[in-house]
């Protein structure tokens, strides 16, 4: 079994506080490395080393920053399967969805390559007077962030590219469950051209993440993961002064309206539902269909999709729909909410309980269910199952399948699959999700758009990647200069007015 490290200052560094956590390969059920645990001192180390490196950093001409982003790119591309395979091993997503995983974080690198234009900043010449006035960007100096498990490679690019390409230095904390790929990340880092410092991984739990919330030189952090963490990092990092945004769970509905093309909605459903074993932020897990027509004609075109989906280890080549959940203790989670389902009173269709995989026995594997006739105060409905269970809640209008989406505490991501255009845009327009699907299962938005939800989804102002994270991880300075020729003659008392 191997001991994984930390990356500090541009180098492999043992852990020293003593703990440890174990990270399985899901598909075996088998610890495959122990990643240590960083305490105080760690973090601090990895602070100091990121404080000193930030200002040459910062100073480097942004062109030059941006061409460290280029060749990252270019080694992401070179390492792809290399990348993938250690991925899928940690997390247990197939291969091509893990491909997928550092895909969708390489773009929003590419996206950072646009730092130059992105960073130019506001100008008026002759704002009075002999007055020039200009806005600048900033870097903020330390950021840090803290991801999750389940997109160990898109998420911690999401934040450490725009963060790095604006001149800070970034300290990650990656999910203790997934830790190899963002040590590779780092690595890719500095063999593209990064300085040592500017960027750490530091591996940890709830210690690590403290002593980032109370050290005093970092000044933004960035959090991706479960809606309570969220909450709990938003208002500590809050009242430490720093600029914090925090991205929580999800409960993804799919209105079906009786005009839709049902093998559509179906196919979608399945991959939106099962995919990734439902570990997915966006995942699809309630189906709302409009009228039980409606329902009936849906649930007849899942069950046959259901029962052909192939659930396997990675290594069982690409037509592997979906892989084991991440641990033994998720899978437990997945197992007691479904339970819940059936004592509650809803109608367990597709029963994937007691799934198992020949050869994969100890494997944290999860079969698909489906659920029917679930209703709002059911357990399987309130809460985020993160896993491979699809619940159908039946609406007899639009307007109450709207409702349900509205109300719900989450509000992260939603689709409506109809062929009517007035529909469509009537949901765009009222729901108060943040990112919504039209006839798209799992609308996330591309690198140059950002992302984020509503709601218990969400705790700050700024999304992530895009323009907003340009805005995140850089502070405005406007600058009011003045070179009059008449300088010479003397102060000025009254407040300035520009005529
Ligand atoms: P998690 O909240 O358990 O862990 C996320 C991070 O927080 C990890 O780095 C972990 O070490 C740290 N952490 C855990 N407990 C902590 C504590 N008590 N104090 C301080 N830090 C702590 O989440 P997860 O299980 O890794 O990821 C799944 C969750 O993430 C789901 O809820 C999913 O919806 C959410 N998620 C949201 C988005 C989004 O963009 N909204 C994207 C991906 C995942």
């Amino acid at each position: 079994m191997s001991e994984l490290t930390h990356w500090i200052n541009g180098e492999h560094v043992k852990g020293t506080s003593g703990r440890f956590a174990d990270v399985f390969n899901p598909a075996t059920g088998e610890v495959q490395a122990k990643a240590p645990l960083a305490n105080a001192d760690e973090m601090a180390i990895a602070v100091a080393g990121a404080s000193a490196a930030q200002p040459a950093w910062a100073a480097t001409n942004p062109q030059r920053r941006a061409r460290v982003m280029m060749r990252f790119v270019a080694l992401l591309n070179r390492d792809m399967d290399k990348l993938a395979e250690a991925l899928s091993r940690e997390h247990g997503k197939t291969l091509p969805d893990a491909a997928g995983d550092v895909q969708r974080g390489l773009e929003v690198v590419e996206y950072c390559i646009g730092a130059p234009e992105l960073l130019k900043g506001d100008y008026t010449n002759n704002a009075g007077p002999g007055i020039d006035m200009y806005s600048m960007r900033q870097a903020l100096g330390v950021s840090a962030g803290i991801t999750p498990f389940n997109f160990p490679a898109m998420i911690p690019m999401w934040m450490f590219a725009p963060a790095l390409a604006c001149g800070n230095s970034f300290i990650l904390k990656p999910s203790e469950r997934a830790p190899s790929v963002p040590l590779m990340l780092a690595e890719l880092m500095k063999e593209a051209g990064l300085p040592d410092g500017c960027l750490q991984v530091v591996n940890g739990d709830k210690e690590a993440v403290d002593a980032i919330l109370d050290d005093e030189v970092v000044q933004s952090i960035g959090f991706v993961g479960s809606t309570p963490i969220a909450e709990y990092i938003y208002s500590r990092g809050c009242a430490n002064g720093k600029r914090v945004q925090c991205f929580g769970g999800a409960k993804n509905h799919m209105i079906i309206m009786p005009d839709a093309d049902m093998d559509q909605a179906a196919d979608a459903l399945v991959g939106s539902g099962y995919g990734a074993a439902g570990e997915r932020c966006m995942a699809i897990s309630v189906a709302v269909p409009v009228g039980d027509d409606t329902a009936d004609r849906l649930i007849a075109k899942l069950l046959p999709r259901i029962e052909a989906l192939k659930v396997g280890p990675y290594t069982s080549g690409n037509d592997v729909d979906y892989g084991p959940v991440v641990t033994g203790a998720a899978k437990a989670n997945i197992e007691k909410l479904v339970q819940s389902g059936v004592d509650q009173g809803a109608k367990l269709v597709v029963d994937g309980r007691g799934f198992e995989l020949q050869g994969y026995e100890n494997g944290f594997f999860v079969g698909p269910h489906l659920f029917d006739n679930v209703t709002k105060d059911m357990d399987i409905y309130k809460k985020e199952i993160f896993g491979p269970v699809l619940s159908t809640v039946r609406a007899q209008t639009y307007e109450e399948a709207l409702g349900l989406a509205m109300d719900h505490e989450y509000g992260n991501g939603t689709a409506i699959f109809t062929r009517d255009g007035d529909a469509a845009r009537d949901f765009a327009n009222r729901i108060n999700i943040g990112m919504v699907g039209i006839n798209v299962p799992v609308p996330v938005p591309l690198a140059y758009h950002t992302f984020g939800g509503w709601k218990k989804s969400v705790f700050g102002d700024l999304n992530q990647h895009g323009p907003d994270a340009f805005k995140f991880y850089t502070r405005t300075k406007t600058v009011t200069a003045r070179w009059p020729s008449g300088i010479k003659e003397g102060g000025e008392f009254s407040i300035p007015v520009m005529e």
